[in-house]
């Protein structure tokens, strides 16, 4: 059975392992989630040591051609937009590297003419001396231009599905390819069947009732540990941001149940790696640190050419989707817009110093190339 037909069904039919979950996402007394953080924290050692993967997102590039209300990048956001040439992309990498990370995550919005799979690999390319681990987070495509990208030395793919509501996700979506709802769900098994093997998924939570988002996660990552068990499977659950356009969440999730959601993803899906973004606040980083989480992005911009100012020089505004010339306020800073705004702005090497003193070891790399040919 596809897990388009699952998804459908869910309200219907849900596996044991999904209505295991599903109580454990139900409200707990302080008493019970105390239970759960220390059921949480155990099982995260057991599987992962007392270790966390650092890595940072590198973009690439902010053209979209799809209407997404939620994200900075929107077609119609009158914003400032490049895409780095190779060359630039080779400096912000370098940045990367002198702050420690090995592990980097390609992101950019979905444009065919700007980004291509061509360009994809050659960045890949470019980056793959210098980067063991290399993912990328770009629109969705066909398997075989997937290949090339994974050829050229990418292992990891990240797609977040954003909303497993059919109606929000199309109320949401007014423009571009991304309004295929099941074009997206089936992209982490097109990606698999290309080569990556780690496959990271997601939910943006905000869009619809966290416990419905988080059930359908879950039914999404038991569907994909069956089908794509080659693949380590990562889960990212990242709440809405502020970001150009204003949208405001629509539902709310507190920290709290965040926490509950950590715990509860960590108790059904022992092996599963849950990451963390530099949108949540460095506090609550801390706390969640050891509590489930196993991968965290550190030291983060969300503009292409944020780290080094790479691309200024070929800096243009959108209107509608259409190429007008910038027009530069006296004082205004050029530089191309970001996705959302950062929560946790602490340095790389901050976030690693704050990890050790609470006895995790922060880890760059855990991962070579030469693994993938033994
Ligand atoms: S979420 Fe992705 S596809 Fe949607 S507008 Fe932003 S960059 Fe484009």
């Amino acid at each position: 059975m596809s897990f388009i037909e699952i998804l459908d069904g869910l309200s219907l039919t849900k596996s044991p392992l999904v209505c295991r979950f599903e109580g454990l996402i139900a409200p707990k007394s302080d008493s019970e989630l105390e239970a759960m953080a220390q059921a949480s924290r155990a099982l995260t050692i057991q599987n992962f040591g007392r270790t966390m993967r650092l890595f940072a997102p590198l973009y690439l590039s902010n053209e979209c051609i799809n209407n997404c209300s939620y994200c900075g990048f929107s077609r119609d956001n009158p914003i400032l937009r490049v895409t780095l040439s190779v060359h630039e992309v080779m400096a912000e990498a370098q940045h990367l590297l002198q702050s420690g990370f090995r592990q980097i995550l390609l992101v950019a919005g979905e444009h065919p003419k700007f980004i291509s799979r061509d360009y994809l690999a050659e960045c890949v390319r470019a980056l793959t001396p210098d980067f063991p681990s290399i993912a990328i987070e770009v629109g969705p495509m066909e398997t075989e231009d997937y290949i090339p990208i994974v050829d050229a030395g990418a292992e990891g793919l990240v797609v977040y599905q954003e909303t497993y509501n059919r109606g929000v996700y199309a109320e949401l979506h007014t423009a571009g390819p991304k309004r295929d709802f099941n074009w997206r769900l089936d992209c982490p098994e097109r990606g698999y069947g290309a080569g990556f093997r780690r496959i990271g998924i997601g939910a943006l939570f905000g869009l619809w009732r966290w416990q419905e988002e988080a059930v359908a996660l879950a039914a999404h990552l038991e569907y994909l540990l069956k089908r794509c068990w080659q693949a380590q499977i990562s889960v990212s659950l990242p709440r809405l941001r502020p970001a150009a356009g204003g949208f405001r969440p629509l539902f709310s999730m507190t920290d709290r149940e965040l926490a509950q959601l950590v715990c509860a993803l960590r108790i059904t899906f022992p092996q599963v790696g849950i990451v963390l973004s530099t949108r949540e606040r460095a506090s609550l980083r801390d706390a969640l640190a050891s509590l489930g989480v196993t991968m965290m992005s550190a030291g983060s911009h969300t503009e292409p050419g944020g780290y080094t100012r790479q691309g200024t020089e070929h800096l243009h505004q959108t209107v509608r989707g259409r190429i007008v010339a910038p027009d530069f306020q006296d004082g205004e800073d050029e530089l191309a817009a970001g996705q959302f705004e950062i929560s946790d702005a602490r340095s790389p090497e901050e976030v690693a110093n704050v990890l050790r003193r609470r006895g995790l070891e922060p880890v760059w790399k855990d991962w070579d190339q030469i693994l993938s040919g033994v």
